[in-house]
């Protein structure tokens, strides 16, 4: 029987890619998103993938959701954590709130959903989880602490569970993306757009697809021996 995928926010710009790679490796894929629902509909009309609305953010939610998922599909080998969210802002600027739904949401999101996978594949003594982190948890950016801090957060829980999974088979890994061309950074002012990829040294957005390359690979046997590493994927822009 196929193994079992879960991409977080898989609905729609990475996560999307992500998802139509693994398929094409063979894995039986489920996309999480968290409430656009024309969105959803769309990617399970087009990709025939299914779509299960839970809000990772939420501890008591993302067991259900991953429950749910168990049940109806199968137990979860594969858990790549890309759901992700941006509240940007400067220090002075940025609420209490922004700072907690970004933590909340990118960072407890691979916590609350590891734990709802790790003891299935610890019994299998195998399993893969892929976190994806972001360049600006590298390197830091202007505007964006809270995201800054729980990109680069997602790094240090990438390495301290690798080795709680190593024993079992179970592979953790994180990509670090550089700028993509989704909807998150359409969001950014054209003007700041152009200076970002002024400094990427290939001169251009990364596409979805590269960064659902890199997953695959990571979630395939070929990524067997790699646990605990940051694979960036930004065209040059930080060399980690
Ligand atoms: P998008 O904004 O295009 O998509 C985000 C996805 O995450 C959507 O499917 C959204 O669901 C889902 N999501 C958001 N919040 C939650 C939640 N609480 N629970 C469940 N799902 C949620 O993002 P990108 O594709 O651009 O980014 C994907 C990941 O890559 C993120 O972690 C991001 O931080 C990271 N990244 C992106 C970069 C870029 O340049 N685009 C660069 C570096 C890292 P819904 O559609 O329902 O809202």
């Amino acid at each position: 029987m196929a193994r079992v995928a879960v991409v977080t926010g898989g609905t729609r710009g990475i996560g999307r890619a992500i998802c139509e790679s693994l398929r094409e490796e063979g894995f039986t894929v489920v996309a999480n998103y968290a409430g656009n629902e024309e969105k959803a509909r769309a990617f399970t009309d087009e990709t025939g993938i299914a779509a299960y609305k839970f809000d990772v953010g939420s501890f008591e939610d993302a067991q259900a959701g991953c429950q749910k998922i168990a049940d109806e599909v199968g137990p979860i080998d594969v858990l790549v954590n890309n759901a992700g969210i941006t509240r940007d802002g400067t220090l002075a600027k940025m609420s209490q709130e922004d700072w907690d739904d970004v933590m909340r949401v990118n960072l407890g999101g691979c916590f609350n959903m590891a734990k709802a996978c790790f003891d299935h594949m610890k019994s299998q003594k195998w399993g893969r989880i892929v976190n994806i982190g972001s360049i600006n948890g590298q390197a830091g950016q202007y505007g964006q602490v809270n995201y800054a801090a729980a990109k680069s957060g997602i790094h240090g829980f990438t390495k301290a569970l690798a080795q709680e999974g190593a024993r079992y088979g179970i592979t953790v890994n994180a990509i670090a993306p550089g700028y993509i061309d989704t909807d998150m950074v359409a969001a950014v002012p054209d003007t700041v757009l152009e200076k970002i990829v002024a400094q990427i040294p290939v001169g251009r957005l990364g596409r979805a697809e590269e960064i659902a390359r890199g997953v695959r690979f990571l979630a395939s046997e070929d990524g067997a021996f790699i646990t605990g590493s940051t694979l960036s994927i930004n065209g040059g822009q930080h060399m980690y």
